[in-house]
């Protein structure tokens, strides 16, 4: 199976890559949104959260919190967004599982995360909390 992100970690495509640890990539991405525009990725391959293995999540989210660190003493944004696309429906164009690390800046032209989907839903809010789990039932 050909994939573009395991590819890049396994250093056989080139990136701009600004973290590295062994479970885990970060590289700039091509098209940037912002100055700092970074994507994280395990480096065994995983489409989704849902198919990547339990032990490997924390870590991900550990490195995030890395790079993070790395681009706001380098490049000192205001604040930060991060982005999981999973799934062609959300916008997922790489089916290899990567964080969107993108710094904010004042005058970015960008808004919050919850402008992001206008779907409300009619149910009340203590029936789908019942569905996802019935304990809160
Ligand atoms: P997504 O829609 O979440 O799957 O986003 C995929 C992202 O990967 C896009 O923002 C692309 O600009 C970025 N991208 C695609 N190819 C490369 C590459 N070779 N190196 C770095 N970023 C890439
Ligand atoms: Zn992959």
């Amino acid at each position: 199976m050909s994939c573009l992100f395991c590819s890049i970690a396994e250093k056989r495509v080139p990136a701009s890559v600004v973290y590295e640890d062994e479970d885990t990539l970060a590289f700039l991405d091509v098209n940037p949104m912002a100055p700092g525009h970074t994507l994280i990725i395990p480096k065994s391959h995983a489409e989704t959260i849902l198919d990547l293995e339990e032990d490997k999540l924390g870590l991900l989210i550990e490195a995030v919190a890395s790079v993070e660190k790395l681009i706001f003493e380098s490049l000192k944004p205001s604040g930060f967004t991060w982005g999981v696309n999973q799934g062609k429906i959300s916008g997922q164009e790489v089916p290899h599982l990567h964080i969107h690390l993108v710094p904010r800046f004042p005058g970015d032209g960008g808004s919050s995360f919850q402008g992001l989907v206008k779907n409300i839903p009619k149910e009340s809010i203590k029936e789908i909390a019942a569905k996802i789990n019935p304990k809160n039932g």
